[in-house]
């Protein structure tokens, strides 16, 4: 179904939770990701993201985007919005057409964006980015990785997007980077935020769900589509399940087409079946594993060194998101109750 190609790992932002981590290998060249994209559109791929690194800053990106657009994908593109001028904004309309574009936003104000990104003006600029991308009638949606830094931000970064005309996606869970290291994670957003954020009513439209719901997996069916709907491949050109699950399943380089390594790689088979083990087993038998909606086996495997384990941000969140649910409940009975009360002396 989907693709997420990571056409660089070369930025033009230095984030300090960034989960890049180049080995220093050659990227692949123009030709080399065209004969990719061509495998991809083969191998039937519908969504394609192209991402990075920063993809906008290869000198090919739209030689790339035309080609994409030829094969017939619908496009998403992930970016930092740092080079999106007017002129950028026309181009990438005209000639990749996306679907969408995702850009990250780490703060409503400079001092905190820019901050983390390590960039003087990246706020600003990305800014103006939304805006040309918005008068080109592109689709923006802002995702904001929520930290201790820009926890206080959260509903002014809301603001923030509604006045650009984009959506934005709040994501709560900052994740190791690739090559296992932890120290992103003491970014984590502080306890006694988390629990606010999945309780109280001003983070309703944030947290896009007004009562924190539990999971409902049907018999047999995974936690998500690792593996299963949607694959990754890095600027090598290696292949992984998922972005965030860095199991090597292949070169797409050195394939002549995707079916084979599709229905047979171990690698593969194996997380399809871990993906499906963990929602129908671990999650039932963890402390809040029913309201655990944001477990995902490539952090459990850098965080804890195995798929299928619970690691603490995830057990965090669900624990704050069962007793929100749990205070819902009450509040509930109590309303009824009341009714109930008034109904009956009505009645008398
Ligand atoms: S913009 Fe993205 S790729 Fe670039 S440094 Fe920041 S997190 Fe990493
Ligand atoms: S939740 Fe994690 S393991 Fe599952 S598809 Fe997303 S990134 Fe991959």
């Amino acid at each position: 179904m989907s693709a997420l190609f990571e056409l660089t790992f070369v930025c033009n932002h230095a984030c300090s939770f960034c989960y890049n981590c180049p080995s220093g290998q050659r990227e692949m060249t123009t030709a080399e990701i065209c004969d990719a994209l061509r495998k991809l559109a083969e191998f039937n791929v519908l969504y394609l993201t192209l991402s990075g690194g920063e993809p906008l800053v290869r000198k090919d990106f739209f030689e790339i985007g035309r080609a994409a657009r030829a094969l017939g994908f619908a496009i998403r593109i992930y970016t930092n919005g740092y080079l999106i001028d007017q002129a950028m904004a026309k181009k990438i309309k005209q000639i990749v057409n996306p679907l969408e574009m995702e850009i990250s936003v780490h703060g409503a104000h400079p001092q905190t964006h820019d901050k983390l990104t390590c960039v003087p003006g990246s706020l600003a600029r990305l800014i103006e980015g939304v805006r040309h991308l918005r008068a080109e009638g592109i689709k923006v949606n802002l995702k904001c990785p929520v930290t201790r830094n820009n926890q206080d931000e959260v509903l002014a970064i809301e603001r923030l997007a509604g006045e650009l005309g984009a959506h934005i996606q709040f994501d709560v869970v900052i994740t190791p980077r690739d090559n296992g290291d932890k120290d992103p994670l003491a970014l984590m957003a502080t306890d006694e935020f988390l629990e606010k954020y999945w309780n109280d009513d001003a983070y309703a439209t944030a947290r896009k769900e007004r009562v924190p719901q539990p999971r409902r997996d049907a018999p047999g069916e995974a936690v998500c589509g690792t593996g299963r709907s949607g694959l990754a491949i890095d600027p090598y050109g290696n292949i992984y399940p998922c972005v965030q699950l860095r199991r090597k399943a292949g070169n797409i380089k050195e394939l002549n087409h995707l079916q084979e390594m599709w229905a047979t790689s171990p690698v593969l088979i194996e997380v399809r079946k871990t993906a499906v083990d963990v929602a129908q087993r671990v999650l039932k038998e963890s402390a809040a594993g029913d309201q655990c909606t944001s477990f995902c086996m490539g952090v459990a495997e850098l965080q804890v060194g195995d798929a299928t384990a619970m690691y603490p941000q995830a057990a965090k969140n669900a624990e704050f998101r069962k007793k929100a649910h749990a205070n819902w409940e009450v509040e509930q009975n109590e309303t009824a109750g009341d009714a109930g009360e008034v109904l009956g002396k009505r009645g008398a």
